[in-house]
């Protein structure tokens, strides 16, 4: 459950297994929340994978759905409106891809032995990396790619 959003300085911000945060959220929380990151942002990439991985944690899986599929709605309708690009984007391997080298190395966070890594080393080309930092640059490019195919292909 990942977001990255883009400014025009290219700024990113991920927003991950916030579900508990989201789900305390007052409704009209939500709406200036998205209201202000639409605002601030020329493009908005989502990872599409919904909460695979949260169901193992305590919290009722209908919960951190409903939160997170409102946030999601109203950043969608509130893109378009401002006229901003909202995208869903693979986020498979996000975490696990090395962001600067392109490589799934031996030494990326994995499975749920991974789930506790913040921070690690890419095993083939040496870059340091932060989970999260990493997995957004990695969803940010999967959705830069999808914008060129969808350019390209009008
Ligand atoms: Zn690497």
């Amino acid at each position: 459950m990942m977001m990255s959003i883009v400014s025009t300085r290219t700024l990113q911000l991920r927003i991950k297994d916030k579900h508990a945060k989201i789900k305390n959220q007052r409704k009209d929380d939500m709406h200036q929340f998205s209201t202000t990151l639409v605002r601030k942002n020329a493009a908005i990439f989502v990872g599409d994978v919904v909460s695979a991985k949260l169901v193992k944690t305590k919290m009722a899986k209908s919960t951190l759905d409903a939160g997170w599929s409102s946030l999601k709605t109203m950043l969608e309708y509130k893109s378009h409106q401002a006229g901003i690009v909202f995208m869903e984007v693979n986020e498979a391997y996000s975490t696990q891809t090395c962001s600067c080298c392109g490589s799934i190395p031996a030494s990326s966070p994995k499975g749920r032995a991974g789930l506790g890594i913040r921070a690690w080393t890419c095993s083939d080309c040496g870059a340091a990396h932060d989970r999260d930092v990493n997995a957004a640059r990695n969803i940010l490019a999967a959705g830069h790619r999808r914008l060129a195919v969808g350019i390209s292909g009008v």
